[in-house]
């Protein structure tokens, strides 16, 4: 899609944006398909046991049937920093329920080989300052960040209260006595002053409909409960050494299979990495971190510090300096620098979108160029080029994957934007060509656009018999992201309809921590059993966050995946999942002077 040309005396490519443009297009029209979100399978039934846990045995317990101050669903990120806020609150009675068997929600799960996380360490794992944990790399892998989350389990006394391989069926609010029943999947039925949920949202693994997928006779296994009995190695990245002798293919191209391959390339006989659309792979540049340096910088203060500035780069509002200096910083200023050499009268809106498109094609073709700087054999290399914008899918960064279809025994079975045909007794099928292969490993993902309350496992019920599913089913209403009005004593935590911060979740998530916290101390310091937003103050809070310009993700001209509802239309629902329209600093801003001002405007207390 380019041809040379000489600007300024040096041999620039030209981008034809047109041709770009058709080809990007044909690419997603190859893979739309009328069933969405319906080609792929609800894990249950005769699919159960790829979900059972391999990591941790279930302990047998008493249910419990008592009260707590405060109960919060997901023992991830949500509820480790939401607990280590209340605590610090002096609010110590704090019981998480997690359907795993430890803390770490995604970082319990994901412990496939390579798997790390793809924002920096320094931003990206919550509460460094407080555990006083230097991240050992820029990029930490997984044990590391599960490792940040056991300490903050223990350092905040977490670990006390906390029900493991817990599932909530159902959570009531009780009128008469201000709190919350709460039922689980244990036997538990106890009481709660407050509520949190942290279900997070990408956390039930799904299968790909593949006709035959139950017929398989081999081994299989989906990447988030990774059989590492099967496989040989450990989450650390040893040697896989059992797949010494084995055929494996793995299905899915998305962010974990990139982090996956490079640890099965090395360790398998064969590989077949069966894909349907190529991940976009940008540079890592992955390097330890240097403790002479961190001690420099961790002055009080520092992850803070650290935090804004990553955040004041994603947005409008630029910073002086880029102390992150990650892909996505880079892809912020390269956008605003395209968008800067417009002339003055010319920055339009639309001039604006014209701009930030000229520098996505810019970099797509950078990273495609990429490909063929890697990949030897010309046919593999063609099939690894992404056709379309950096944020129809979820960026990938790797500098090992590409390479890894170099080795010897590594192949690429593209699908051309098809998908498998078959499972057979004894492999796959695509294209009409028959695979044989001793194990099948789905990187095939999370349940995204199902049902929220499929995904949560339960419906609760507010006010007046009011279920959330009821309140939400135009779309979904809160006050901050946080509160939603009918459910007293209720607090969500997650990024939508905050500062939805997509580029590092965490921010979001310590930032409801902290206003959660506030709030609770508040209410019980001034003896008050309720607190709720008002449906005056949560009404004015979603029309502000409609005059927005809606969502950056999910156009209907990407190639379809969860970010755009699989390519469907996702219904009037979907204007509701946007943020703060001022962004995420001026959102971080806000929310702090909210919180400090004691008014808590918006909310009533009883
Ligand atoms: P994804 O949903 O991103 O990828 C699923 C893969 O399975 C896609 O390549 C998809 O193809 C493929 N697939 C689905 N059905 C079929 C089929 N019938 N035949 C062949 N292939 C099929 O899941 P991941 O687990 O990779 O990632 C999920 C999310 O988790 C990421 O987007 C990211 O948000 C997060 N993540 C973050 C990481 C990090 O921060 N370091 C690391 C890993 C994951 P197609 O694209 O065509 O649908």
């Amino acid at each position: 899609m380019t041809s040379t040309t000489k600007t300024e005396g040096a041999a620039r490519p030209a981008i034809d944006k047109q041709a770009l443009l058709a080809k990007y297009l044909e690419e997603r029209d190859k893979r739309l398909r009328a069933d969405g979100n319906d080609q792929y399978l609800q894990i249950k039934g005769q699919l159960a046991h790829y979900l059972e846990d391999p990591y941790t045995p279930r302990v047998e317990r008493e249910p419990k049937t008592d009260h707590v101050t405060f109960a919060f669903i997901g023992g991830g990120f949500a509820g480790l920093v939401t607990g280590a806020r209340l605590v610090e609150a002096g609010i110590t009675d704090v019981r998480i329920i997690e359907k795993g068997g430890d803390f770490g929600g995604t970082w319990y799960w994901n412990r496939y080989p390579g798997a790390q996380c793809d924002t920096a360490s320094m931003i990206y794992m919550p509460l460094l300052e407080e555990t006083g944990h230097m991240p050992s790399e820029k990029y930490a892998h997984a044990p590391e960040i599960l490792e940040q989350c056991q300490r903050i389990g223990k350092q905040y006394g977490l670990y006390d209260g906390a029900l493991f391989h817990t599932e909530v069926k159902n959570m009531e609010w009780l009128a008469e006595q201000s709190r919350w029943l709460i039922e689980t999947n244990r036997g538990d039925r106890f009481t709660a002053d407050f509520i949190g949920m942290g279900t997070g949202p990408l956390h039930v693994p799904k299968l790909p409909g593949i006709p035959g997928i139950e017929s398989f006779k081999g081994h299989s296994f989906h990447t988030s409960r990774w059989d590492y009995d099967y496989t040989g190695g450990n989450p650390r990245g040893a040697l896989m050494e059992k797949l010494a002798d084995k055929r494996v293919a793995i299905i899915g191209t998305g962010a974990t299979s990139v982090q996956a391959v490079p640890h099965l390339a090395r360790a398998c006989k064969e590989l077949y990495v069966v894909q349907r659309t190529p991940s976009s792979v940008d540079v890592r540049a992955n390097k330890p971190i240097d403790p002479q340096w961190f001690e420099g910088i961790a002055t009080p203060g520092w992850q803070k510090r650290w935090l804004e500035n990553f955040t004041a780069n994603q947005g409008g509002d630029v910073a002086e300096e880029d102390l992150v200096q990650d892909g996505w910083t880079d892809l912020s200023r390269r956008i605003r620098s395209k968008i800067m050499e417009l002339p003055r009268d010319q920055m339009t809106p639309k001039n604006m979108m014209l701009a930030f498109e000229d520098s996505d094609f810019e970099k797509m073709e950078e990273i495609r160029t990429r490909v063929d700087s890697i990949v030897k054999d010309r046919e593999t290399a063609q099939n690894l080029k992404a056709w379309y914008r950096q944020l129809c899918k979820r960026p990938c960064f790797h500098d090992a994957y590409l390479q890894a279809f170099n080795t010897p025994g590594t192949h690429l079975v593209d699908t051309d934007g098809k998908g498998v045909e078959r499972i057979t007794e004894t492999g796959f099928v695509v294209g009409g060509k028959a695979y044989e292969v001793d194990c099948i490993i789905y990187a095939s993902g999370f349940e995204v656009g199902t049902e929220y309350t499929r995904r949560a496992g339960f419906d609760m019920t507010g006010r007046n018999g009011l279920k959330l599913s009821q309140a939400w089913a135009d779309g979904m209403r809160t006050k901050h992201g946080i509160h939603v009005h009918g459910f007293p004593n209720a607090f969500i935590v997650q990024p939508t309809q905050g500062a939805n911060l997509i580029s590092n979740i965490p921010h979001n998530l310590t930032e409801a921590g902290a206003t959660i916290a506030t709030i609770i101390k508040h209410t019980i310091d001034g003896g008050y059993h309720e607190v709720e937003v008002t449906q005056e103050a949560q009404d004015k809070w979603v029309d502000l966050l409609l005059t927005g310009t809606g969502r950056m993700i999910g156009s209907p001209d990407c190639t379809p995946g969860y970010y755009n509802n699989e390519g469907q239309d996702p219904g009037p629902a979907a204007k509701f999942n946007v943020g703060y329209p001022a962004g995420a600093t001026a959102y971080f801003k806000y929310l702090d002077a909210w919180r400090k001002s004691g008014n808590f405007e918006g909310l009533a207390f009883n």
